[in-house]
């Protein structure tokens, strides 16, 4: 099932042809997104979600988004959906279409959650460490590149999986030119060793996770101790646990990366879902 409202409110024909061929976000990435986990019709970290379309749509010099207008699109949409369990919402929204004018584009769209997501949250994953290509100290000096800004331009990130997945592995660790963690395509890298959740930070030009926003929370009210810190790749064997984070992997384990098994971490990845979850009920 998938179900689109555009910006207006409008529900509208998913299967049908809704945006302009001119259109900026279409012709050259010109736009942001947000993905957004829906469980049981309550929408999770929707402010944070919402904030961070507002942080990418500046950075891209967009024209604020009406943050209010697209929550009551998120309401539409989830109101729409008739199936029980989780979805995923999309919020686009676009520099518009370039010569035909009329400002920019906006839509929501429901999606079904993929069975090999929901399937890894258990099973855990293997990953491959990749080079993303720049080196964290480029993200001051080059405000163009739009490094931490969730822009529609992830032709790159795609590439990445599906050369991971050429090489039979499931995920991708980005690593910086200096030899620093900084994320997944779509997802945040998580540390958990001796009682400390440690997360690569924005400065290194990832993306601040709102599925990471919330485990930290969760974790520092049970006691652990969090640290939004450069981390280095080859801590990453070491650590008590590794973990790629988003909204729909929720807190899925890394068991073997580049090849090699990792110290097992089944129990932490359970305790850490746990404290995850609790934030909902
Ligand atoms: N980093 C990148 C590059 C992403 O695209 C995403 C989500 O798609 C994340 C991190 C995780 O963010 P969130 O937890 O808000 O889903």
């Amino acid at each position: 099932m998938r179900v689109l409202a555009m910006l207006d409110g409008t529900l509208a024909d998913p299967g049908a042809p809704h945006i302009r061929v001119d259109d900026l976000g279409l012709t050259r990435g010109d736009g942001v997104f947000e993905t957004v986990l829906v469980v049981d019709g309550q929408p999770r970290e929707l402010g944070p979600h919402l904030a961070r379309l507002s942080r990418s749509a500046a950075m891209l010099e967009l024209p604020a988004p009406d943050l209010a207008a697209w929550e009551r699109l998120v309401g539409i949409v989830i109101g729409a959906w008739t199936e029980p369990g989780e979805m995923a919402v999309k919020l686009v929204y676009t520099r518009g279409p370039e010569y035909s004018g009329g400002g920019p584009t906006g839509y929501a769209i429901g999606l079904p959650i993929g069975g090999r997501a929901v399937r890894n949250r258990t099973s855990g994953v293997t990953a491959v460490t990749l080079e993303r290509g720049f080196d964290p100290a480029v993200v001051e000096r080059a405000p163009w590149l739009l490094l931490g800004a969730k822009t529609l331009s992830y032709a790159v990130n795609m590439a990445a999986m599906r050369h991971a997945e050429k090489l039979g592995v499931d995920e991708v660790i980005f690593v910086g030119d200096d030899g620093t963690v900084l994320e997944g395509p779509t997802s945040t890298v998580v540390v958990a060793s001796g009682g400390t959740l440690r997360t690569p930070p924005p400065s290194s030009g990832v993306l601040p996770g709102t599925t990471q926003g919330a485990l930290f929370r969760a974790a520092e009210r049970a006691g652990w101790s969090t640290k939004v810190e450069p981390l280095r790749a080859d801590e990453l064997a070491t650590a008590d646990g590794l973990f790629v984070v988003s909204s729909v992997r929720k807190v899925t384990r890394v068991h073997t990366l580049d090849g090699a098994a990792l110290p097992d971490a089944t129990e932490l990845g359970t305790a850490l879902n746990a404290l995850y979850e609790a934030e909902y009920r």
